[in-house]
C-alpha cells in the first residue's frame, strides 16, 4: 500500500517529489525495453528480447555460421559495396530467429545433394539499418518503410542465392544483388535459360521449406510467420 502514518500519498512535499521521481524511472525503464523513433515505431532492444526468449525460446537469434555446416557468408552491409556506399555494420554477421534457422539448415542440405550451397547476403537486420536504407533511399519498393519495420528487422528474412560448392562460385541469376531493375523481379521473365533455370530453382528450394520469395528481389525471403516475431533493434555486438 502506498499510505502510511495517516498521509495521503502525493500530497506532502516528499510524496509529490517520490510520485515525479516514479515516472521519471518508469519513463526511463520503458524506454530502455523498446526505443521509439521519429517515425513512431517501438523496436524491441536488448532486454525486451532477453524476456521475449525465455517465454518463447524460438525468439532466439541464431548465429547461422555457426549453426549451419558450410554455408558462405557475403554480408555486403558491412562493407561499403552496398547501395548505400557505406559501411553499416561493423561486424560481418548473419542472425535468424530458431525456426527459421533450422529451416534454412534443411535447405543447405538439400542443396548439398546437388553440390550446391547457401550464400547470404543479409539476415536479421537492426532496425536503426532500415532507417538508415530509407534516408538514403526513399522508394519503399526496394527499402522497407522505417514506420512498419523489414522483416529483416524480425529476424524472419533472408537475402541470400546459390554456389556451386566446389567453386564457390555463384550460379547466374537474372541481376546482381540490390539490383533496383525491373529485371530483378521474380515474376520478370528472363531470357537466359540458365538464368531462368537458377531463380526457378532458388525459390523451389526456399518455398518447399516455409519462405516466400519477395515480389520485387529475387534473393529476398520471407520466413511464413514473421509477423509473430517483433522489430528488433539490437547490434550485432550486443548478440554475441
Ligand atoms: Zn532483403
Amino acid at each position: 500500500m502506498w499510505r502510511c502514518a495517516g498521509r495521503v500519498p502525493g500530497t506532502d512535499k516528499y510524496g509529490i517529489m517520490r510520485n515525479f521521481l516514479l515516472i521519471i524511472l518508469f519513463a526511463v525503464t520503458s524506454q530502455s525495453l523498446t526505443a521509439q523513433n521519429k517515425y513512431g515505431l517501438k523496436a524491441t532492444t536488448m532486454e525486451g528480447y532477453q524476456a521475449s526468449i525465455k517465454s518463447n525460446p524460438n525468439k532466439e537469434l541464431i548465429n547461422l555460421e555457426k549453426f549451419i555446416p558450410g554455408i558462405v557468408l557475403d554480408i555486403r552491409y558491412a562493407t561499403t559495396n552496398n547501395f548505400t556506399g557505406e559501411k553499416i555494420y561493423n561486424l560481418a554477421r548473419a542472425y535468424a530467429r530458431k525456426p527459421v534457422a533450422e529451416a534454412l539448415r534443411k535447405i543447405q542440405a538439400d542443396l548439398k545433394t546437388q553440390g550446391l550451397g547457401i550464400k547470404i547476403f543479409d539476415g536479421y537486420r537492426p532496425y536503426k539499418a532500415t532507417v538508415k536504407f530509407y534516408e538514403v533511399y526513399h522508394d519503399t519498393t526496394y527499402v522497407a518503410s522505417p514506420y512498419r519495420g523489414s522483416r529483416h528487422n524480425r529476424g524472419c528474412a533472408l537475402d541470400l542465392t546459390v554456389i556451386n560448392l566446389s567453386t564457390g562460385e555463384e550460379l547466374k541469376m537474372p541481376t546482381g544483388y540490390d539490383s533496383f531493375q525491373k529485371a530483378a523481379w521474380p515474376s520478370t521473365p528472363v531470357a537466359d535459360p540458365e538464368a531462368r533455370k537458377n531463380r526457378a530453382l532458388l525459390i523451389k528450394a526456399m518455398e518447399k521449406h516455409g519462405f516466400k520469395v519477395n515480389s520485387s528481389e529475387w534473393w529476398h525471403f520471407d520466413f511464413i510467420g514473421w509477423k509473430n516475431y517483433e522489430v528488433l533493434d539490437i547490434d550485432y555486438e550486443e548478440l554475441e
